[in-house]
């Protein structure tokens, strides 16, 4: 998370710095001043007013009662928290745990999908490496944060149920002045300018003059594709926007219609 956001507020154009250790920072151009605190600890210091906005999991987020209010999805730090069994468990539905002892270290979000599921089960809370917990007698199943899922995996462990989905999100303090929701305003701006970015791609090809017309209507772009005529007569060469989700299906197509010499590149910015 730390890593992430550290990324995400560099691309805003927002530099700073955080040698070990050092968990306080001012930014050099941003009217910013940044904590490096535990994942847990934010919701309470947005909500007391410590920090006025925060980035944090939504899974942190749903463990916490804190009632911070989420401003923006980052789109990093994506996992899930899961439920998982010993591999050699005839596991068919959640109910088979009814009645068993789950460690986890989110006992809130676990026991309203439990009830949500009306499955009774023992929530045991540990506050780390949980996935051990079957294997040294102290619980029948687990409930942990789930990435490529090797960790559950190299513990006998698999996973069964998906209690929720995660990333980084921005959270906010209720009650920001004008001048905070000036700055908030300037700061999400740049933010989504970055994630636009990331999720396009801009695109250049050629293609002959006659496919120009069909080319540029696969290409729909932030407003319409630019066309300029290249030096060899009877070429046009089209540049536009992509999203990245449906990238490849799009190249697919612009193959078909004739583009040659397509080139792909990253966007640093796009300003909506
Ligand atoms: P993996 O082996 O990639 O499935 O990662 C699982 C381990 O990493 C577990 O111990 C999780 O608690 C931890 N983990 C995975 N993703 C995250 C995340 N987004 N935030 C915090 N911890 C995570």
């Amino acid at each position: 998370m730390s890593e992430g956001s550290t990324a995400l507020l560099k691309k805003c154009g927002i530099g700073f710095t955080n040698g070990f250790g050092k968990l306080k920072s001012e930014a050099e151009d941003f009217p910013l001043e940044i904590y490096f605190l535990r994942d847990d600890d934010i919701p309470d210091y947005v909500a007391d007013g410590v920090a006025d906005i925060g980035i944090v999991g939504e899974n942190v987020l749903a463990e916490s009662p804190q009632p911070v209010k989420t401003i923006e999805r980052l789109g990093f730090g994506r996992c899930r928290l899961a439920l998982a069994v010993p591999k050699g468990f005839d596991y068919k539905s959640v109910t088979d745990v009814a009645g068993m002892r789950v460690a986890t270290s989110y006992p809130r979000i676990l026991r309203s999908f439990f009830e949500s599921k009306s499955v009774s089960v023992d929530i045991h809370e540990i506050s780390g490496s949980v996935e051990i917990a079957p294997s040294i007698g102290l619980a029948d199943a687990v409930c942990d944060l789930v990435s490529s899922g090797s960790t559950l995996f190299s513990n006998g462990l698999r996973e069964v149920e998906t209690v929720m989905q995660s990333e980084a999100v921005m959270v906010a303090r209720t009650g920001l002045d004008a001048n905070l929701a000036s700055i908030l305003d300037r700061l999400l701006f740049r933010i989504r300018s970055v994630k636009a970015a990331s999720q396009n791609k801009y695109i250049l090809l050629n293609a002959p003059t006659e496919k120009a017309a069909e080319i540029a209507r696969i290409l729909p772009g932030m407003k319409s594709p630019t066309m300029m005529p290249l030096a060899d007569e009877g070429w046009v060469s089209i540049h536009s926007v992509i999203g990245e989700s449906d990238f490849w299906e799009v190249v697919d197509s612009l193959k078909r219609a004739g583009a040659e010499g397509i080139l792909v590149l990253s966007i640093d910015q796009m300003i909506m």
